[in-house]
């Protein structure tokens, strides 16, 4: 083996003591495991980080990874998962304490099947786009406006102050129920907003959707704005999104009321 290869992107060839986040995953609050930070004694349940340091597996509540690391993305991103708080199935909970190695390597598999998933998704995006289709994923197309210039008082406006006036937004549904908006700032910049939005929505999403701005109430996209929808989609059953400018479409698609998103 070529120990000489420094453009090796393997892990072998990383100094021992760098650490790595592997994955960040979530079980049954009933079923919490002890925080391995040395003098911690906690349990933890939600957003459970999973660490190669120094040859050691390290399950770490985020606090501790935090305090132990210098902050939540000191490591980046989550080989595994992206980092989304993976929520646990009773059989992989089962191997998180007993064979660590194991439910990685099942990560791996079911990292390399979305991985496969999301070439194809994004390959027939671009023969859609190639045949001249409507995109379907729109960055903020705009659309004729349908309230406010003409008046309708009964149309219900979207609750965010800050989004771009005339602009159409994407929502989706994930399978775990949650639903998220792409809104599109008046200022250019590109959110993904949960809705109706909840707590801990800030440690939801992976760096590839982006990153989350309290002030704002969502995930601000860093990178490409299909690369946050193609995470999106990978996650959620296939008509469980829409492009639109009204918000009643919206509500329909992933619930909550008008009203409960001003403060
Ligand atoms: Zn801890």
């Amino acid at each position: 083996m070529g120990n000489s290869d420094l453009n090796s992107m393997g892990e072998d060839d990383q100094p021992r003591r760098a650490a790595r986040l592997l994955a960040v995953v979530e079980v049954d609050k009933s079923e919490r495991v002890n925080c391995q930070e040395p003098g911690c004694g906690h349990t933890v349940y939600k957003a459970i980080h999973v660490v190669r340091d120094g040859g050691q597996l390290l399950t770490l509540g985020s606090t501790c990874f935090e305090k132990r690391y210098g902050g939540l993305t000191a490591l980046g991103t989550a080989q595994y998962g992206g980092g989304t708080g993976k929520r646990l199935t009773p059989e992989e909970r089962l191997l998180l304490t007993a064979n660590t190695e194991a439910l990685l390597a099942r990560f791996e598999q079911e990292q390399e099947r979305l991985h496969q998933e999301m070439v194809f998704k994004l390959e027939r995006l671009r023969e859609a786009q190639a045949r001249h289709t409507p995109p379907a994923i729109a960055p903020a197309a705009p659309v004729v406006p349908e309230y406010g210039a003409r008046g309708l008082p009964t149309r219900a406006r979207f609750p965010w102050p800050w989004m771009m006036p005339v602009s159409s937004v994407f929502a989706i549904k994930l399978r775990d129920g949650s639903g998220w908006v792409r809104v599109q700032h008046r200022d250019g910049r590109q959110f993904i907003v949960p809705w109706p939005s909840f707590e801990g929505w800030e440690e939801a999403l992976p760096p590839v959707v982006g990153r989350a701005q309290m002030e704002v109430g969502g995930y601000e996209v860093m990178g490409r704005v299909e690369d946050a929808l193609a995470f999106l989609r990978a996650h959620a059953n296939r008509p469980d999104e829409k492009i639109t400018g009204l918000w009643a479409d919206v509500i329909t698609l992933l619930g909550g009321t008008s009203g409960s998103a001003t403060t």
